[in-house]
């Protein structure tokens, strides 16, 4: 069994250094280089974006409310978002922005109406008092 792994090993070697073992070994070694080349290329250029570019990608955090899960708090987000979004506690589409209650702090659902009453204390929040549901994206340049 080990014999016969060896022979074969050896006759890879040896076919390596044959004419037609030779040309295959030289095209990989082109296309190796060649696909390397490119790799390097394509980070160059994602190097030269500007830097808007990596702000606007970056995404940014939100304060949100899972309808799943009924977890709360602040996570990212990317600018072209669209809710209900992904829960960053159980994964699940039901994450929506929220906002924090004026009157008793709890995090309630930003529905986005002109007024969003809170569940947990019925305090009133018409929209000049909420928090714009989602900021705007960064210009790209
Ligand atoms: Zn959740
Ligand atoms: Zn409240």
């Amino acid at each position: 069994m080990a014999y016969q792994q060896e022979e074969r090993g050896g006759g890879f070697r040896a076919w390596i250094n044959e004419g037609a073992g030779k040309v295959v070994t030289i095209i990989v070694v082109i296309l190796l280089i060649g696909v390397a080349g490119w790799a390097g290329y394509r980070k160059w250029n994602e190097r030269g974006s500007s830097k808007a570019r990596k702000v606007y990608e970056a995404g940014h955090t939100l304060k949100y409310i899972c309808e799943s899960c009924k977890n709360s708090g602040e996570s990212n987000f990317p600018y072209d978002v669209a809710f209900p979004a992904k829960c960053p506690q159980c994964n699940e589409m039901a994450a929506y922005p929220a906002f924090a209650c004026r009157a008793c702090r709890k995090m309630i659902r930003n529905t986005g109406g002109a007024l969003v009453i809170c569940p947990h204390c019925q305090h009133q929040h018409h929209i000049e008092q909420m928090p714009a549901n989602i900021p705007p994206p960064p210009p790209i340049r």
